[in-house]
């Protein structure tokens, strides 16, 4: 997969890609980051990207012109493409008034072959550029950065761990939170069954690594015993408990079995 990142910032990344998972996926190409300066798409001496705002009112606002071109440079898909079905492409507004982005979302862009992002700055981007030029504006949560920089960078983040091949363990991606059902299904067609109980929708469960007791405090007694079943109920009972606790919207989108059901009332009656 190729992401490209149209940015004012381009030294912005040395850091962010470059570790982990993301840093493997890119040694193993798995996927290809390239990022492009919006500057080199100017052809004044002092290299503009950004004017006063039509009408009046606060800060500077990115023009047009570099962002145009710079798409046309780059030779992406007509929009008319980008935006019917089974698209390979796609240009990506970073904007706070975009859809929420989500994993489920990222899941839904995994068919792309190609992602372009335009980071906006200042006030904003020229609405021309999210009329005519982007197929998506995409937000990554309801708060108001100074740059779409980060969200690219989160966006890339999850989506390359949703590659086949960018984790270690393949199962990993499936089980953790927000995972849906769906995407489970989906990803598991043709591998073996997960020996734990996947995510289902639902926050994910703790985790606990060695030693079995630190400063006093122990692990729980259930997953030392090594009884799959017991610590496969106890996994679900505590990701049901978390998502009841800290994101109860959650709870309204998951499929939950008669067991879940019964866990949960027994969670709400222990008052958590
Ligand atoms: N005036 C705008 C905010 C501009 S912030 C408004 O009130 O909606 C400057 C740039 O940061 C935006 O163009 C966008 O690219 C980026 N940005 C800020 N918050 C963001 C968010 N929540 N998600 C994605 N991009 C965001």
């Amino acid at each position: 997969m190729k992401f490209e990142i149209l940015t004012i910032f381009p030294d912005f990344f040395r850091g962010p890609l470059d570790y982990g998972i993301v840093r493997r996926a890119r040694e193993a190409e798995l996927i290809e980051i390239l990022i492009h300066d919006l500057r080199n798409f100017t052809h004044d001496r002092h290299r503009t990207v950004d004017d006063r705002p039509f009408g009046g009112g606060e800060g500077m606002v990115l023009k047009p012109e570099p962002l145009f071109e710079a798409l046309e440079s780059l030779k992406v898909a007509p929009r008319d493409e980008r935006i019917s079905a089974g698209a390979r492409e796609s240009v990506v507004l970073l904007s706070p008034q975009g859809r929420m982005f989500s994993q489920s979302v990222a899941q839904q862009m995994m068919g792309l072959e190609r992602i372009v992002f335009i980071c906006g700055r200042y006030e904003g981007v020229d609405e021309r550029v999210s009329d005519y030029l982007a197929d998506r504006e995409i937000s990554i949560g309801d708060f108001v950065l100074s740059g779409g920089e980060l969200g690219a960078a989160i966006i890339v983040d999850t989506m390359t761990r949703l590659l086949p091949g960018a984790l270690g363990n393949a199962a990993s991606s499936q089980q953790e939170s927000f995972t849906t059902g769906l995407e489970q299904s989906a990803r598991l067609e043709g591998e073996p069954p997960s020996s734990t109980c996947g995510s289902g929708g639902l926050l994910d469960y703790p985790h606990y690594t060695r030693p079995a007791e630190f400063r006093g405090l122990k692990v729980p007694e259930v997953l030392v015993n090594g009884n799959h079943d017991e610590i496969k109920k106890w996994r679900r009972r505590c990701a049901l408990r978390k998502t009841l606790r800290n994101r109860p919207d959650l709870l309204q989108a998951v499929e939950l079995s008669e067991e879940d059901r019964k866990l949960l009332r027994e969670i709400e009656k222990q008052g958590y």
